[in-house]
């Protein structure tokens, strides 16, 4: 499967499955202010064109909500991962979210344990997601995927570097728009605020 033209990864793409998760984040283009999924058409040929629903299944307005929220709540997971903070109240609603989408344990032939949807349709789409989140857990992958420290991009990118030190999503772009803005926080006699990030 040819991931890269399939989904919205950038120059930082994740490996194996968890790229799906990171097209998934990327369907929104915080700067350009694009949905990919913003509609229940949309989202509903996402997941068909993925391999993750049913052509013949129906998308409600609820899934639509229940899907961006999802997608938001990975974001914010993202974000802690790139340094930032996650409350008490965002984790338990991320976890809230996350009863939704119930998975099964189930043996791959290969003898490998894995996770599985353990619902159908809408459901069973988004479970898929999550499910694919728990894997990259397991090998330790996910703490790599990250969104972009800088506010105005937030774009999802897997972080490559040797320490696991990769903060923006193009070093050219938000790293430099990151470092003009230090320097002109720098001429004005500000100094950072105390913040989510590092
Ligand atoms: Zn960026």
């Amino acid at each position: 499967m040819k991931n890269r033209e399939l989904f919205k990864t950038g120059s930082k793409p994740a490996p194996g499955e968890l790229i799906m998760v990171q097209g998934f984040i990327n369907t929104l283009d915080v700067e350009g202010n694009t949905d990919d999924i913003g509609t229940r058409q949309t989202l509903k040929s996402w997941l068909v064109r993925h391999g993750l629903l049913s052509a013949t299944a129906t998308v409600s307005s609820a899934d639509l909500k229940a899907a961006l929220a999802l997608r938001e709540s990975l974001r914010s997971l993202l974000l802690a991962n790139n340094g930032g903070m996650m409350s008490p109240a965002s984790l338990s609603h991320i976890n809230s979210l996350l009863c939704q989408y119930p998975l099964a344990v189930s043996f791959a032939r290969d003898g490998d344990l894995s996770l599985v949807p353990a619902a159908q349709g809408m459901a069973g789409a988004l479970g898929q997601i999550v499910s694919r989140v728990v894997k990259a857990v397991n090998k330790g992958t996910w703490f790599r995927l990250k969104a972009c420290d800088d506010p105005v991009c937030q774009w999802a990118f897997y972080d490559n570097s040797k320490n696991q030190s990769g903060r923006w999503c193009s070093m050219a772009v938000c790293g430099s728009r990151d470092k003009a803005r230090a320097y002109r926080r720098r001429q004005s006699g500000q100094r950072r605020l105390p913040g989510r990030r590092k």
